[in-house]
């Protein structure tokens, strides 16, 4: 799978430094950073014909500075939706935000969060996000308390989102954005996502009107941007997106260990998302903070790469850093969320990205390595070709069970949300009645039905 491709060249080409953008100071910016701030101010871009031409120019320069690498990015940007203007990359997601008493995630440490807005919007950042059940109901009022009431609401954009698993009758969506508002103390919201649409809900919720809601607060001006966040199959999102051409922007799990898995799919919903010319919100960049410490030979090849590059010790920049600025390199991607949980994470987060530069072809083939040394610990080579699912009686979505198995050997980490999904419609892998089809099918030879008891054993019983 292509991902799309840098040239390392490119990055001398994409920072422009200035010192001044339409009255903000602004220094060592990117140029999609640029193009966002002249569109946001003159949308018909007749005043900037110039700058336009320079982006073209620049546009083709890169493709002819292309060139083959195992992860790529196509620097090429689609147009940004009309009106879509992030500003910076970096969003403050407020699920992970610092607590009084680390038993209790309503106790929300307020007067950090404070100091943490303060840094965020000092920096010229302002994307802020959060969702009804975020700290048990208490996220949405600590953005309420900690910024709206300290700052002028034109000068922040506030995200939220409905949580369409609380509602079983269509009027539950106008009392809840109401609730909502109230709760964050404001009378629109930026951006209004459905929280989390997948095989399980999206039926269900197309059919009690949540996208002509959406619509609804859009027309009224109480939603400026109306979206969803997706965890679900390529094929499902490129039927939401056909069936609801509405949809201003999707928000994704990215980050470059799940670029090719065949249960979180980042790539191929992200290619999805370029087809349908949606921009892309990340959430999930370090993978719940699996890819900010890495697997020791992984951490290795990581600082040896930066040593040899001539950075002191203590320049080497945090392997967090890197996983991020991948996912804000993408060109379709319009904000990167870092759920910051410290007041420390808020300074490292918002330094690497105020001065952002993308990853350079050297820094993909980092990636690369790093993905092969991490993905050495799966547990079943299966290639997801599904040749296996022909064939099988009880039709058992083997790969599917297999990427489990596998996002749990490099993780340690079990997933009962895609377990959910994905088993949907589908035979459990206890139902397997040990026919032997499907090995006789597979191409890489694979003794299917031991795995799968193992994957029934980790996922079909209670621990
Ligand atoms: S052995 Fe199990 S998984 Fe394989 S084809 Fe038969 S029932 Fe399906
Ligand atoms: S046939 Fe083998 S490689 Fe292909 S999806 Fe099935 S288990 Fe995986």
């Amino acid at each position: 799978m292509s991902v799309s491709l840098s040239s390392e060249n490119l990055v001398n080409y994409e920072n422009i430094r200035m010192t001044s953008v339409c009255g903000r100071q602004v220094q060592q910016v990117s140029l999609s950073y640029l193009r966002e701030t002249l569109y946001s101010i003159d949308s018909n871009g007749k005043k900037f014909d110039g700058f336009l031409h320079l982006c073209k120019v620049l546009s083709a320069r890169t493709s002819t500075l292309n060139k083959e690498c195992s992860m790529k990015i196509d620097r090429n940007p689609i147009q940004m939706q009309p009106g879509i203007r992030p500003g910076t990359k970096l969003g403050f997601g407020c699920m992970r935000l610092p607590l009084l008493d680390p038993s209790e995630p309503g106790n929300i440490d307020k007067e950090q969060v404070k100091r943490m807005a303060d840094l965020f919007f000092e920096r010229g950042f302002s994307y802020v996000d959060t969702a009804y059940p975020y700290h048990e109901g208490a996220s949405e009022l600590a953005v309420g308390e900690c910024v709206s009431e300290r700052f002028d609401r034109k000068s922040f954009l506030l995200a939220d989102k409905m949580p369409v698993l609380k509602i079983d009758r269509t009027e539950q969506y106008g009392q809840i954005f109401q609730e909502q508002l109230s709760k964050c103390r404001v009378d629109y919201f930026d951006y209004y996502l459905l929280h989390n649409l997948g095989i399980d809900r999206y039926p269900k919720h197309n059919k009690l009107g949540a996208f002509e809601f959406l619509k609804k607060v859009k027309e009224e001006g109480r939603a400026r941007f109306i979206g969803f966040s997706y965890h679900d199959e390529a094929g499902l999102l490129d039927r939401i997106l056909t069936e609801h051409p509405e949809i201003d922007f999707v928000q994704l799990q990215i980050n470059y260990l799940d670029w090719d898995s065949p249960v979180a799919q980042s790539g191929a919903n992200y290619e999805v998302c370029r087809k349908h010319g949606k921009p892309v919100v990340v959430m999930e960049p370090v993978k719940g903070g699996t890819l900010a410490s890495l697997p020791p030979a992984a951490e290795k090849l990581f600082r040896d790469f930066y040593l040899g590059k001539g950075y002191k010790e203590d320049q080497i920049p945090s392997p967090a850093s890197l996983a991020i600025r991948f996912a804000a390199s993408l060109p379709n991607v319009m904000m990167v969320l870092s759920g910051m949980s410290a007041l420390s994470q808020m300074e490292d987060n918002s330094s690497f990205i105020q001065d952002f530069v993308p990853v350079s072809d050297e820094e993909l083939a980092l990636i690369g390595e790093i993905r092969k040394i991490t993905q050495s610990s799966i547990a079943v080579a299966c290639t997801s070709c599904r040749y296996c699912m022909e064939v099988c009686p009880r039709d058992i979505h083997i790969p599917a069970y297999f990427g489990l198995l596998n996002l749990y050997a490099m993780t340690g980490k079990k997933t009962g949300m895609y377990y959910h999904r994905y088993k949907e419609g589908y035979g459990l892998a206890s139902e397997c009645v040990r026919c032997g089809r499907c090995e006789k099918n597979c191409p890489q030879h694979l003794p299917i039905r031991d795995k799968l008891e193992e994957f029934a054993a980790l996922y079909e019983t209670k621990q």
